[in-house]
């Protein structure tokens, strides 16, 4: 073997009711899709030759060193308790820890059955595998926190969804695992050990400043705070913010029917079943403190004094709106050029958010073409961004740099969700090409890169994709 991988594993040594030990289960012929040197170099992992890899990555052997295990959990989906979710299709391979120093999951997703399979076949498609990749590099890029994709392997087998689709694997680095979700699943089963055991891990990997559960209620809820704002900087609508996909470590967790948004409207809705909007773009800060209060009410279960408990975490939960609102306004003060705060700034940013939905203005665009003077342009009625854009001027007075601070706050490049689709359709017919041109363009969002303008055009009208679907 040439691939090395330093594990350094803490969650297998916990105790069996955390997890099922079980390796992958092998693919019919592996075949190396993608790699992620930066991140190999990040973790110390020393790349072996393609088919090896395609070996290690696509769950055929088990690396040296590697505790293979899949992840006990529960939680509320679209708002209804499931208590038992699991990794259904995911093997924890272990944990290395990076030159950075931070300790972080390496987890092959689509790796077959597990105990916590329910009805499912543990298997992923390549369509969702290259958007992960693709979309959690791009959030990485966009420097907000999020899961990261080191592999992408195409197994040789056909997995069954609408038709039969190429089946593949997805190598995932996360800073943990660890979800809303998982401290639900003990408290709900009135396994206070457990639950004691889990909050001592969590405060140590994550925050170990943290002072017991509480500390550690109050540390997630900031680390919710700054992730759910810089969601909103960008357009991101994540599509399933299920209390198992709320991450402890504030990391975007679980790329399924999420997007972009092109054009601005609060409503906006991706995923398919989401029928009410409940994680539509403008609610996700509400669900985030709702996914926080579902964590209070699992932690206080491990307290002395449940009822001071009770008292503690609702004041940390009702904190979280007006924190969410600061973060919110500071980031979209930015994407205005603004470093200082002042009286009328909330208003200042809801009038130009206001006109865009009337005017259908591409986001991404819109805030891009405030630094180079062309945003009027993004306004079905420009004269409504001229109106907005006088108070701005005046506002930008005395402000140091506005242009480059723009700069530096509004991407030029998201991955717009036609172009993934494009690029999901090229990758099953054999072509991978679109798949390197969006990672490669991804990598520099900030940056101009005339050559690639049109991954900056919105689509068309018969581009536009109106769902992503469950159906990973
Ligand atoms: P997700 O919607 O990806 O967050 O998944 C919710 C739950 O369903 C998790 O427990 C997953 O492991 C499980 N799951 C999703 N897809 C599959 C599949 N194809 N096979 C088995 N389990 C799955
Ligand atoms: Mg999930």
């Amino acid at each position: 073997m040439t691939l090395m991988i330093p594990f350094d594993n803490t969650y297998a040594a916990l105790p069996g009711a955390f997890h099922s030990k079980l390796p992958p289960v092998p693919v019919k012929a592996p075949d190396l899709l993608a790699f992620n040197e930066d991140l190999a170099a990040v973790l110390g992992i020393s790349a072996g030759d393609a088919a090896e890899m395609a070996q290690v990555f696509g769950g055929n052997i088990v690396p040296e060193g590697a505790e293979p295990l899949a992840q006990l959990y529960a939680g509320h989906q679209f708002g209804t308790y499931n208590p038992q979710l699991g990794d259904g299709r995911a093997i924890l391979l272990g944990e290395v820890v990076g030159s950075d120093g931070i300790r972080r999951d390496i987890q092959l997703k689509g790796s077959g059955r597990t105990p916590y399979s329910r009805g499912g076949d543990g298997r992923a498609w390549l369509g969702p595998v290259l958007r992960e990749y693709v979309v959690s590099e791009a959030m990485h890029s966009l420097r907000i926190p999020t899961t990261r994709a080191l592999a992408a392997v195409a197994t040789g087998e056909t997995v069954w969804r609408e038709g039969g689709l190429p089946g593949a694997v997805l190598t995932r680095v996360a800073a943990s695992h660890l979800r809303v979700g998982t401290f639900q699943v003990f408290a709900a089963r009135g396994d206070t050990d457990s639950l004691r055991q889990l909050t001592e891990y969590a405060i140590a990997r994550h925050y170990p400043d943290a002072e017991g559960p509480m500390g550690l209620l109050r540390a997630v809820r900031d680390a919710q705070v700054t992730l759910v704002s810089a969601w909103m900087s960008v357009g991101f609508i994540h599509g399933v913010m299920n209390t198992d996909n709320s991450s402890i470590s504030g990391e975007t967790i679980d790329y399924g029917p999420c997007a972009f948004m092109d054009v601005y409207h609060p409503n906006t809705v991706f995923s398919s079943i989401d029928r009410g909007g409940r994680y539509a773009y403008a609610n996700q800060p509400n669900i985030a403190v709702w996914n926080l209060a579902q964590l209070a009410t699992a932690l206080i279960q491990q307290l002395e004094d449940p009822q001071a408990g009770v008292e503690e975490a609702t004041e940390i939960v009702h904190a979280m709106p007006k924190l969410l609102e600061e973060a919110w306004l500071a980031r979209f003060r930015a994407k205005l050029g603004i470093t200082s705060a002042r009286a009328g700034d909330l208003e200042l940013v809801t009038g130009l958010l206001e006109r865009m939905a009337q005017n259908q203005s591409d986001f991404t665009n819109t805030f891009r073409a405030l630094g180079t003077g062309d945003a009027r342009d993004q306004f079905t009625d420009p004269a409504a961004f001229d109106s907005w854009a006088e108070g701005w001027q005046a506002r930008l007075e005395g402000e140091p740099d506005p242009q480059a601070l723009m700069r530096r706050t509004n991407p030029a490049f998201i991955p717009r969700n036609h172009r993934i689709e494009e690029m999901i359709a090229s990758a099953v017919a054999g072509d991978f090409a679109p798949f390197h041109r969006l990672t490669t363009v991804l990598a520099r969002p900030y940056e101009e890169q005339p050559e690639h303008a049109d991954l900056q055009r919105p689509p068309a009208p018969e581009e536009v994709v109106q769902a992503t679907f469950c159906g990973t």
